[in-house]
């Protein structure tokens, strides 16, 4: 695969994903610069697949910045809802006063008890990044993490999702976890793994 340090634009708006993906690259001595520093504004996310949205926000933002450009679409799919929220886990947060992570996840809780009180609480995170050149190269990597949803919320560490997030093995929820142990397991690290290992790491 073709190099891409020392800087990339990171295609998110999402504070929580920009942490993230920052400190895992910090390794690789490749700085990651967020979009809006460029003054990109974030495109509208018209694709049904995680890669077909990652994709088309790393090409906006790599087109943009003429820089390489990595982003992250994620979400979570719970088996019960046929893989809802899926792709349009972010937009089960939206309100008119802007993004609601407790009604989000009050939501999802709904739709599982509406479904009676043996209903499967498997769910798992998936993430895709993608990798965009300026001359339209692209390379994507996937990443999952299966689990399952507890009820109430617990933790306040991490974002979106994390407080109802068990992953499998584990008694905590990924919001309880100390940040450096999600970091190790979760979708986004699995993913990770996937392009270090493209990267030659
Ligand atoms: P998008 O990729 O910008 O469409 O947003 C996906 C949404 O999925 C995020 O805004 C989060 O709410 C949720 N999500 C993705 N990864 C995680 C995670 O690691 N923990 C908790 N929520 C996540």
């Amino acid at each position: 695969m073709q190099a891409i340090g020392p800087r990339l634009v990171l295609a998110s708006h999402n504070k929580g994903k920009l942490v993230e993906i920052a400190a895992l690259l910090e390794p690789f001595g490749i700085e990651a610069v967020p979009a809006s520093a460029f003054g990109l504004e974030e495109p509208v996310e018209t694709e049904d697949t995680f890669a077909g949205n990652a994709l088309l926000k790393a090409r906006f933002a790599a087109e943009g910045a003429g820089l390489p450009a990595l982003s992250d679409d994620s979400g979570i799919c719970v088996d019960a809802l046929d893989g809802a929220p899926g792709v349009y886990t972010a937009d089960w947060a939206e309100t008119p006063n802007g993004r609601d992570w407790l009604l989000a996840m009050t939501r999802v809780e709904e739709k599982l008890k509406a479904l009676g009180p043996d209903v499967s609480r498997r769910a798992e995170f998936v993430c895709t990044l993608a990798l965009v050149w300026p001359d339209g190269r692209s390379e994507t990597f996937e990443g999952r993490m299966a689990g399952s949803l507890t009820w109430p919320p617990r933790g306040d560490r991490g974002f979106g999702y994390d407080p109802v997030f068990v992953p499998e093995g584990y008694s905590e929820t990924f919001a309880e976890m100390d940040p450096a142990e999600k970091h190790a397991i979760s979708h986004r690290a699995k993913a990770f793994a996937k392009l270090k290992a493209a990267l030659g790491g």
